[in-house]
């Protein structure tokens, strides 16, 4: 146990952050009241121990109590003149909210009288017995006593209503009209009311108090929220939390008292302005609680809805710049931006508490880029300030946090693709596309997506699943075009045929408007406002990346697979294309029935003639990208995935196939029923496909590299390198190589002009990676792909991963989903291997990645510790990647 001048910051795991900082302004000379911190190691021993406390520590509290007192001039349980304490939790990090605090911990009928001489203020000594009541009651005697009343039947609630039902009857309509006397009926009314639903007596013994506070702090740690908030953000249990005991200073004695909250930076926008709010006559909580409407700081930073209430700026003004230089030494001293507690007390001011101020993205990015211009920070440091992931709010337009907290929720789900968006709602992906043409904004709703909704997919707003998980199909695509969606929202309950919804008692039909939160997966009735968003518009984010880009090695790429997404990922700063997926290329309705011709043909004449219609239109589609990354190297895939995803038809379908490319109903049949597999994901896919039927390949290629030649022609710069999927031996390679090879000459020599071009291949499969120095002897480049890799390293179906997955990370079985960030003790080892293997051979040996993990923070540190060239991500995370690139060199 320290006393608080004792700790500092850096002591935050042992006295948690609240504690830590409260010791460190202590010493910075800062006005802070008295008071000990209980370390974590007692909360850990408490739990360890069957929720009993070390046998030492009440002689510890006991006289560090008599510390404070001390200090204050005052005595706990004194008689005449009392000393109150708050008793208030911090863990190492701040989980606002999340766990308790009791206030006026010291009032009882003994204390009470010589407390109101004292202070000759018997109202402000009621005021603090009643809050103490309230709080004491909900805290201790209820929560922490394992009490669950149903949802709005807690004691607080049915204090609080007592409190309203008064004020009616009074005529009072705030709680500053209550006088001494109101408040001393209530609290005698308040008491009867806690023995008759809990049971037991609201304790009139100060140390009775203390203790009933502290243990509450400590079982609070595993309270309901405090679980649920460490769940989320990925916080250990065992940490445990700190118990603060702090002498008591009191905003509540009358009008020259005030408690308020503020931030150093106006933590929404990040502009360089004091921001908070304060309320006069009222203790700590009020503000937050909103239990009245409090007022604006200072005058800078009034709104239109705060204009006319009084700022502390104007009502308060020596102790407004009292604050103010609190507030610069507070910044030069932490270097970051503050969250500040602060009570008045009798024109008299005191800190309660500072820690680092949470922030959103575009306040932090300016936070971080305007410190370094101040000369508090250096480049450095301004870079690790943002968190890659916040740029995202950047690249996504979003809700208008007011409007938001207004609305009507409906469900929630998984925020799949951040950002917002509101549309009318539609059932399937023609209607999507028909809505759209006709210049309806749309939302997809499904019970899941599949290729053949691409169409829907792009012509809508924003996607909505009952099924699937972040990286189901709809999440993969969504993320791609920086769409807003939410997956796996299973409150849903959807009804095709009625085009119609039901979440609980709701039922919405076909066309009603709806908007979603995809950052955190929530679904409101009717439209919302959303606030437009390009961040290079905003000049800090633009200086971030600057330095992000000079700081980092490792370069990022993009997937794309059209020129549209190719441009965006340039805007974003992409050094080139990473992944072409060409399968998407087919799914066009102009291009699927020879792509169908194709797979039924029953030779290779007719299949070689099937798959030639196909290439003016990829030839085409590469000339496209090829041009847009003009200069830049652009991987393309040859076609990886099971051919009956291009047979997936109803029977309408198949009736009006047969009549298009005249054969019969039954053989169509016949053929889906040949290429039905028990495991498509390992069947017959990626370059076994190319070794089935060598035409593909050899039109692929001639696409690419004709497409390559012509531009080259026209003088345009172009660096194509064909990708093989799906290899496990280096004789696949080989076999498809071959034919890429011949392709070239023919087409070299056709055109009379050679074109530098690479052949490489994917590393996706265990056997790759091991033998990756065979397999490096012939190909030119690597490109992990990580999905497949995860896939068949632990042999997980990652669309079937949905149904175990949460028991898994539930039971802390994994710690976090594989496909999401990439296994490095596992799958890592595999690439750490294959890049020695291959590298051995070939020392130059380009390796990227590709897929999902290439924009994952954690794993972009990976690869840059495995000395991979580049990562390779969707456009909307290539700056999220040239980010986390920078970090992972500092
Ligand atoms: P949280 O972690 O939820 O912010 P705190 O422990 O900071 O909880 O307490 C909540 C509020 O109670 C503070 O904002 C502060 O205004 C008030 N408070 C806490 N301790 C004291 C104290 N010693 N004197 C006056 N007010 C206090
Ligand atoms: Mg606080
Ligand atoms: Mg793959």
């Amino acid at each position: 146990m320290l006393d608080s001048a004792e700790g500092s910051t850096a002591m935050k795991n042992e006295l948690g952050g609240k504690g830590a900082n409260l010791a460190e302004m202590c010493n910075m000379g800062l006005p802070v009241p008295p008071g000990f911190t209980i370390s974590t190691a007692v909360c850990s021993h408490y739990y360890d121990n069957d929720q009993n406390l070390p046998k030492d520590l009440a002689d510890q509290v006991l006289e560090a109590l008599q510390k404070v007192a001390g200090d204050m001039g005052k005595i706990f349980g004194d008689e005449n003149d009392p000393l109150l304490v708050s008793i208030r939790s911090g863990a190492r990090v701040s989980m606002p909210g999340m766990m308790e605090t009791v206030l006026n911990i010291g009032l009882t009928t003994k204390t009470i009288p010589g407390l109101v001489t004292k202070t000759n203020n018997e109202r402000f000594v009621y005021d603090a017995y009643r809050r103490l009541i309230m709080m004491y009651a909900d805290v201790v005697m209820e929560k922490a006593a394992g009490i669950e009343p149903e949802e709005g039947h807690g004691i607080r609630q049915k204090l609080e209503s007592m409190l309203e039902d008064f004020k009616k009857k009074n005529g009072y309509s705030k709680d500053t009209d209550l006088t001494a006397g109101d408040w001393k009926t209530l609290s005698v009314s308040f008491k009867t009311e806690i023995k008759r639903t809990l049971g037991s007596e609201f304790p009139d013994d100060p140390r009775d108090q203390l203790w009933g506070g502290i243990k509450a702090v400590l079982r609070s740690w595993k309270g309901k929220r405090a679980v649920n908030y460490r769940r989320i953000e990925k916080l250990p249990d065992k940490w445990g939390t700190a118990v603060n005991v702090q002498a008591m200073v009191f905003g509540n004695t009358g009008e020259n008292s005030a408690t308020g909250v503020a931030f150093t930076r106006n933590p929404a926008t990040g502009e360089n302005m004091f921001f908070g709010e304060w309320l006069t006559n009222a203790q700590g909580e009020d503000v937050v609680a909103g239990i009245r409407t409090p007022n604006p700081l200072n005058e800078e930073t009034k709104t239109q809805n705060t204009k006319h209430l009084t700022s502390l700026e104007t009502s308060m003004p020596e102790l407004y710049q009292e604050l103010s230089d609190i507030r610069m030494k507070l910044e030069l001293h932490y270097k970051d931006m503050q969250d500040i507690e602060f009570t008045i007390e009798d024109s008299r001011l005191w800190m309660l508490q500072t820690r680092i101020g949470k922030r959103n993205g575009a306040a932090a990015i300016k936070i971080a880029v305007d410190m370094e211009n101040e000369g508090m920070i250096d480049k450095k440091t301004a870079l690790m300030r943002v968190k890659p992931d916040q740029l995202d709010e950047l690249l996504h337009p979003m809700l208008d946090a007011n409007s938001e907290k207004r609305a009507t929720f409906l469900a929630k789900g998984l925020p799949a693709g951040p950002g917002a968006a509101a549309g009318r709602l539609v059932f399937t992906a023609d209607d999507a596309e028909t809505w759209h043409k006709r210049g309806e904004k749309v939302i997809l709703l499904r019970k899941e997506t599949s290729p053949e909704d691409i169409h829907g997919m792009h012509a809508a707003e924003a996607i909505l699943t009952a099924k699937g998980g972040m990286t189901s199909h709809a999440a993969l695509v969504a993320r791609g075009w920086g769409k807003c969606c939410i997956v796996g929202c299973s409150e849903l309950h959807v009804d095709i045929q009625k085009r119609e919804v039901h979440i609980g008692d709701t039922t919405l039909k076909e066309g009603d408007w709806i908007t979603m939160n995809g950052t955190r997966g929530n679904v409101y009735k009717g439209v919302l406002e959303l606030v437009p968003t390009d961040p290079n518009t905003h000049s800090e984010y633009k200086q971030l990346m600057k330095w992000a880009d000079e700081v980092r090695t490792l370069k990022v790429r993009t997937n794309a697979e059209s020129p549209a997404d190719a441009q965006q990922a340039i805007k974003f700063g992409a050094q080139g294309i990473g992944l072409c997926r060409t399968e998407h290329m087919f799914f066009d309705e102009t291009r699927i029935l020879a792509m169908r011709k194709m797979i039924l043909a029953n030779n290779e004449i007719d299949r070689r003639a099937a798959v030639m219609e196909l290439l003016p239109f990829q030839k085409n589609d590469f000339r496209g990208i090829l041009k847009a990354m003009e200069g830049l190297p652009v991987t393309i895939r040859l076609l990886d995935p099971p051919l009956h995803e291009f047979l997936t038809l109803t029977d309408e379908q198949i009736q009006e196939l047969s009549e298009q490319v005249g054969k019969n109903k039954s053989d169509i049949e016949k053929r889906i029923a040949g290429l039905h597999e028990l495991n498509p994901m390992l069947g017959h896919r990626g370059c076994r496909l190319g070794i089935a039927y060598p035409e593909i390949t050899e039109m692929q290629a001639q696409a690419i590299l004709e497409a390559a030649a012509e531009l080259t022609k026209e003088g345009v710069t172009v660096l194509p390198e064909i990708m093989i999927p799906l290899v496990s031996t280096v004789s696949e390679f080989t076999d498809q190589e071959a034919i890429v090879r011949k392709v070239a000459q023919d087409v070299f020599t056709k055109f009379g002009i050679e074109v530098n071009y690479m052949v490489g291949t994917m590393i996706e499969l265990p056997r790759a990676c091991l033998t990756a120095n065979e397999i490096a002897e012939h190909a030119e480049f690597f490109s992990f792909g990580t999905n497949d890799l995860t896939q068949t390293t632990y042999g997980f179906s990652r669309d079937d991963i949905g149904s175990f997955l949460p028991d898994y990370l539930d039971r802390k079985i994994l710690v976090h989903d594989p496909f999401q960030s990439l296994d490095v003790n596992g799958v890592g080892k595999l690439m750490s291997m294959a890049v020695a293997l291959g590298r051995g051979v070939k020392e130059n040996l380009k390796i990227g990645i590709c897929g999902e993990h290439g924009g994952d923070p954690a794993s972009i540190q990976f690869c840059k510790d495995n000395r991979l060239d580049y990562v390779s991500c969707s456009p909307f995370r290539v700056p999220i990647a040239r980010l986390a690139a920078a970090q992972a060199e500092l």
